[in-house]
Order: C-alpha cells, then structure tokens, then sequence
C-alpha cells in the first residue's frame, strides 16, 4: 500500500506535543477531512544528533505494524527541513496527564490498562518489536476510552539482544543499566513500572536525582504503599525482578504467565482485543478536531535548517 502524501494534502494545524526532534501536529487531511496527528521530524536535528538510524527504525516498524492499540501509519511526507509521518489522531489526551490529574487509578480500572499493555507487547513481540520507551506520556486515551502506544523512536527490531542506552530514567530496567544486553524482556519490567505507577500515584524508584534512580533500580527494592492490591501487587513482583530467568514475560510460557496471573482472573481477553469491553473512563471529546484534552504549546516560529539532497538520507522515502 502506498501510503505517500503530498504536504498541500494537509491543513498543519495546532501542536499536541513536543518530542526529541520536532512536535507533534494536528492535521486535516483536505481530501478525506478526516483529523490526523502529524509527527513533524527536523532532518538537520536528526543528523546533528546522529539519530538517522532511530528514525529509520521507527519508520520501517510503523510501516509494518497494524493494531487496535497502537497508532498506525496513515500516510507520509517529507520536504528539505522535515519528515511528516501522519498517524491516528488520538484525541483524549495522555495517560500521563489523566494520572496528574487523577492521581492513581482504582484496581479494576489499573487492569484494563495493563491488560492492553501486554497485548500491545505481545503483539510487538511477535514481530520480534522490542519498544523500549513505555511511560505514561506515550499511551493516549482514545475516545472510547482504550488505549493507543505511540512513540516508535526506541523501538527496534530484533532478535536477541542490542546495546543502545535509551528509555526514560524511571523505567530503565536494570540489565539497560548494566549495559549488559538486552531484549523483549525490558518491555516486560516496564509493565511492572507502569502498574506500580497507575496504582500508587508514583513511580517505584523516582528520586528528583536521576543517579539516585538508577541507585534504586539496581537495588531492586520495590515497597509497596498499604493500599496497594494484593494480586496487583505479586504480578508486579514477578516483573520488576533483574534476574531474566525469573522474569514474567521471558519464561518459558511467554506472556500466557501475566494473562494466567490471579490479578487477571476472570478477564475476558478477546473481547478486550475487540474492544468490547466497556472502559472506565471516556474522555469528552467536542468535535473531531478538539484538542482541549492535550497541553497548550506556543508556536516555535523558527524554521529549522534544510538538508542538502546530496546529505539527506531520507530521499529516497
Ligand atoms: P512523540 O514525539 O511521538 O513522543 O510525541 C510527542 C507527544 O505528541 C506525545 O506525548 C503526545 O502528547 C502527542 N502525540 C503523539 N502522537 C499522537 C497521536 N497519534 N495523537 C495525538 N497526540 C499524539
């Protein structure tokens, strides 16, 4: 499927949200009016930062990707000074503002969420996709309340391991740190971080001081606030755990040791997949094209630098 877009195809309407090399966009998409998120990479920075390899990957693995709870690709473009990737627009905002202002999630609720998140893992990885990168930022709310990973700039394919240093602070899992390697299983301890997350309000290893994060994820010692649920509680223990051969996720029956866990009990899983399953929350969403559920950015006015033809590595695209 071709799916290459010409820049008059678009209307670049308000930012959503800023990312390493660029912001993300709203789009109207003039022919169909139908709203898209317009991922807009800076070339120069891309090159400046020596990132061409990233933006590769995650150009190629949206290409491939196609599933309820991730964005897909719906079109792209480029001219001398950025890349546009046009992606579903996901308008209820982002998982880590509804924490901010919810502070944590009930348990029921906490489920749905981590439920889509291992589907989402366990499709990637059956691509051989490690994503690398999960953190409350990067789940948007749709609007009928699932979620949607977006974010592909870490994810890499492979099979086995690899030695790039990336991911968020408060996520990186031990074997990152250590530079030791590493795979599929990272994704898996970012669950545990993420339901830890969802349920107490904070990470388990925060600090203001990113040193002293890592101090505490070598560590490895997770306590838990009273209220914590019980079930909850143990799934995340067998996540956050360094040791690989002890790890949920990387044992030998896969994923199906997080679905089986007694915190899932009774949790209807296809139905989940097709989004049958009623959700806690909907955000309200006016218009298709409103944006009240994002942050406010002003515009940057600044045109970022052109690449020549002869430096470009994306010509070809
Ligand atoms: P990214 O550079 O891909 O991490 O995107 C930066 C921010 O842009 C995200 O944290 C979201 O706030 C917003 N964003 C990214 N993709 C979408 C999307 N498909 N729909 C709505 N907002 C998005």
């Amino acid at each position: 499927m071709d799916r290459r877009l010409a820049l008059s195809d678009l209307e670049i309407l308000q930012t959503l949200g800023t990312g390493s090399f660029g912001r993300v966009r709203l789009a109207r998409v003039k022919r169909s009016g139908d709203y898209v998120a317009l991922k807009i990479l800076k070339k120069y920075e891309i090159l400046r930062m020596k990132q061409v390899d990233h933006v590769i990957s995650e150009f190629s693995i949206l290409r491939v990707i196609r599933h309820p709870f991730l964005v897909n690709l719906i079109g792209y473009t480029q001219d001398d000074r950025y890349l546009y990737l046009a992606l579903d627009y996901v308008p209820g905002g982002e998982l880590f503002s509804y924490l901010r202002n919810v502070g944590k999630l009930e348990n029921d609720h906490c489920r749905l969420y981590a439920a889509q998140i291992t589907l989402m893992f366990e499709y990637m990885h059956s691509l051989n996709i490690v994503y690398r990168d999960l953190k409350p930022e990067n789940l948007l709310i749709s609007a009928d309340g699932y979620l949607k990973l977006t974010d592909f700039g870490f994810a890499k394919t492979v099979e086995g391991r690899t030695y790039t240093l990336c991911g968020t602070p408060e996520y990186l899992a031990p074997e990152i740190l250590l530079n030791k390697g590493h795979g599929k299983p990272v994704d898996w301890w970012t669950l545990g971080i993420i339901i830890y997350e969802m349920q107490a309000g904070i990470d388990p290893f925060s600090d203001d001081d990113p040193m002293a994060i890592y101090q505490k994820i070598l560590k490895g010692k997770v306590k838990f606030p009273r209220n914590f649920d019980k079930n909850s509680k143990s799934l995340v223990k067998h996540l956050l755990v360094a040791d690989l051969t002890k790890r949920y996720g990387n044992l030998k029956n896969g994923v199906n040791d997080i679905k089986n866990h007694r915190w899932n009990a009774g949790l209807d899983w296809i139905r989940l997949l097709q989004k049958q399953l009623d959700m806690p929350y909907r955000p309200t969403i006016r218009a298709p094209d409103d944006t009240s559920n994002f942050s406010h950015y002003p515009d940057s006015g600044t045109l970022s630098p052109p690449v020549r033809t002869s430096d470009d590595p994306f010509i070809d695209w």
